[in-house]
């Protein structure tokens, strides 16, 4: 008989490796909370309003379609190992023989008085629409009473998070001024990042290329400066220095899905489940894990990051050892090949690196722009270009 593989999340993991057992004609089911699969690295476009939010998704039958495919749409509540099933939230219980979970992250807010509260944070479709209409209700708010407070908005963090979102408000903040009236000057972009520098992961000079480019577009950028404690219109910061302001947006970081803790896996600080070089939990080889809930060591002996180029090729490593398992074949280590890392600072500029190259402005831009049409092969291939490459 065929064993049951389930597989928990349509992140990039998940959908890579549902898209992938489907050209093996694996049969599979797939469960998620939405219909649809969003493009996770182009939230901050969403924020920006760059484009409408439809176009940053797609519905995952448009993607997962074969016949021996099957897609619920439910939440996951929990994960019995021992019985092999998963609690749904509409009181079902999924059986598996195989489980792949690839639940993603959930923002790590480093038990900061008030922070969950107070802030908002870009981690899905819905919040990144919630930034958006956030800013624009501020500037409807200043328009009715000028109280500049409504015109000052504060990101916590300067990881790639922060700064891709930092980049596409400066983009935004000018359209809104023309709509609304403002003068420009009196809205007051402000990065705090508790680090010595923005965007560690980037060589020293890009990195000096994208502060100035972002001061140029008027941002302020603070460094060395750690938020300590948030209330609904104010940020803390250590040495007693207090903003007042009408946006908080945290961008400080991730977690793996709780669901993980919970299910008694053997996880690290960041709360991913250990796996061994197969992708296999440590704890239990019938369940896989990749992206954002995978703790996997890469070749130099440090945690994977929790990226899409990464959770991409987790994806493609879990459908090719679930198929070698059903034929068995022997399973394929995972190696990870970094592409490099690029950081958009807004509608046509970029920095990172492409395969170690250096690459930035309107050159680091159009890399930006074929990752993701690279993306959108990889998934869907033609049809899925066509559909989705041409508004996004
Ligand atoms: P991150 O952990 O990389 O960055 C968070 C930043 O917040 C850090 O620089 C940290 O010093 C700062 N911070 C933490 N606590 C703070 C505090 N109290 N006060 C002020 N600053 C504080 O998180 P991220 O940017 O969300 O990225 C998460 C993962 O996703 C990373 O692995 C990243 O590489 C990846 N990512 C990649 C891309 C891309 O490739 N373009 C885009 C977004 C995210």
């Amino acid at each position: 008989m065929m064993e049951k593989i389930v597989i928990l999340g349509a992140g990039y993991a998940g959908m890579m490796t549902g898209s992938r057992l489907e050209r093996f004609s694996q049969e599979f089911t797939l469960i998620n909370q939405n219909s649809y699969h969003y493009f996770t690295t182009l939230l901050h476009e969403v924020a920006g309003g760059r484009s409408i939010p439809s176009n940053y998704a797609v519905p995952l039958t448009d993607v997962l379609s074969r016949p021996t495919t099957h897609v619920v749409i439910d939440e996951v509540l929990g994960i019995d190992r021992e019985g092999c099933t998963v609690q749904l939230k509409s009181g079902r219980k999924e059986w598996y023989d195989f489980l792949v979970i690839t639940l993603g992250s959930v923002p790590e807010y480093f038990g900061i008085p008030g922070l969950a509260e107070n802030s908002l944070v870009l981690n899905s479709l819905d919040s990144a629409i919630r930034i958006h209409d956030h800013i624009v209700k501020q500037m409807e708010l200043y328009m009715l009473d000028g109280d500049l407070r409504h015109l000052r908005i504060v990101v916590g963090g300067g990881g790639l998070t922060g700064i891709e979102l930092l980049g596409e408000l400066l983009d935004l903040v000018p359209k809104l001024c023309v709509k609304y009236g403002i003068p420009e000057e009196l809205v007051d972009v402000q990065t705090i990042e508790a680090a010595p520098e923005i965007l560690p992961q980037l060589p020293d000079a890009l990195r000096r290329k994208a502060v100035n480019f972002l001061m140029f577009k008027g941002a302020k950028l603070h460094m060395n400066t750690k938020i300590t404690k948030v209330t609904a219109e104010t940020v803390h910061l250590e040495g007693d220095e207090i903003i007042e302001t009408g946006t908080i947006i945290w961008t400080g970081g991730v977690r793996a899905n709780p669901l993980l803790a919970s299910a008694g896996f053997t996880i690290d600080r960041r709360g991913r489940a250990k796996v061994n070089p197969f992708l296999q939990s440590v704890d239990d080889a019938r369940v896989f894990l990749g992206g954002d809930s995978a703790w996997c060591e890469g070749e130099n002996g440090r945690p994977i990051p929790p990226t899409a180029q990464m959770a991409s090729q987790m994806g493609h490593v879990i459908a090719d050892n679930l198929t070698a398992l059903a034929n068995g074949r022997q399973m394929k280590p995972f190696h990870a090949r970094p592409l490099g890392t690029l950081a958009s600072l807004g509608r046509e500029v970029g920095v990172g690196t492409v395969l170690g190259v250096p690459v930035q402005g309107v050159i680091g831009g159009m890399f930006k722009e074929s990752s993701k049409l690279k993306y959108l092969w990889e998934l869907g291939g033609l049809r899925l270009v066509e559909m989705k490459g041409r508004v996004i």
